[in-house]
């Protein structure tokens, strides 16, 4: 009989973006309770891509919504991370709307390197999902030629004479930015890359790529829906076993416990409070805990 090891990512959980947003709503959120206003607090979508996180907001008064169209005279917006386009940015001023931006400053800084590029002439090219929220903002700052590519195969979209400036959604992966940088390569394009991927990201891919190497499984803790939660499973994945649980509830211990040695780490929009439950079970049933 074993006792399964779970070596823990001491960053797990939170990066400094996110926790900016959820603290700032949180804010706004109790401000509003103590002036006892009926002014909604609404959000440009789930402020995360955590239903845990999304639903406590939700519970404290903050209404998710799908457009800014929504939004009605006396709301308040919130901003998520993923930012805006230069367009939204607009529709929230003439429909003369507050708004508390929470964008991440990362993710502002992007938006300030397309603009550079495009104004020096260069054609955008965006690496990543056409449809994440953070991609469709800056392609809303790429202006009318702006491209996003998600497969090296959309390379041959280009042709061969255009002037391009690459950039990448903040949570892809270095592998996938590259092959598609080896793709416009091969086109001989003249190109200037402008690495945008968050090092936060970067860090918690190098980390779950090692360990999950060394561990027997793997467990990944986030949404189903947060992009850089699913890169984290799926670079797990190619090494061993690897779970991926939303939430606390959705662990099964017996099968975690019968690894001798299992990796956890979680994405940028998991809890605190989600990452010590889990590790708090799997205490409970025996496991040694060892964070690295
Ligand atoms: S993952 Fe990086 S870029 Fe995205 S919100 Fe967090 S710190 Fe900002």
């Amino acid at each position: 009989m074993h006792v399964t090891r779970v070596i823990v990512d001491r960053n797990a959980g939170f990066c400094g973006g996110v926790r900016r947003a959820i603290r700032g709503t949180e804010k706004l959120l109790s401000k509003q309770l103590e002036a006892r206003e009926d002014r909604r607090i609404v959000s440009y979508g789930q402020l995360v891509h955590n239903r845990e996180v999304t639903d406590g907001l939700s519970a404290g008064g903050l209404k998710p919504l799908e457009s800014l169209e929504e939004a009605a005279p006396g709301d308040t917006v919130v901003l998520r991370t993923h930012g805006i386009s230069p367009q939204e940015q607009r529709l929230l001023r003439s429909r003369g709307l507050a708004f508390r931006d929470f964008t991440c400053p990362r993710v502002k800084k992007v938006h300030e390197q397309i603009r550079e590029k495009r104004e020096a002439g260069y054609r955008i090219v965006i690496v990543g999902d056409p449809g994440h929220p953070e991609v469709r903002a800056h392609l809303g700052h790429a202006g009318e030629t702006g491209v996003v590519l998600s497969v090296p195969q959309d390379a041959e979209r280009l042709p061969v004479d255009a002037k391009i400036a690459v950039f990448a959604q903040t949570t892809i992966t270095p592998q996938s930015f590259q092959e598609i940088l080896d793709a416009l390569e091969h086109r001989g394009l003249e190109m200037a890359v402008v690495n945008t991927l968050c090092p936060f990201v970067m860090k918690r891919q190098r980390w779950i790529a090692k360990y999950s190497r060394i561990a027997d499984a793997s467990l990944i803790l986030g949404g189903r829906n947060s992009s850089n939660t699913r890169k984290l499973h799926a670079l797990a994945a190619a090494n061993g076993p690897a779970f991926h649980l939303s939430r606390p509830e959705e662990l099964e211990v017996d099968e975690v416990l019968q690894y001798p040695v299992v990796a956890l780490t979680a994405g940028a929009s998991t809890s605190d409070r989600t990452i010590r439950e889990v590790i708090g079970r799997l205490e409970a049933a025996g496991a040694r805990i060892e964070r690295r």
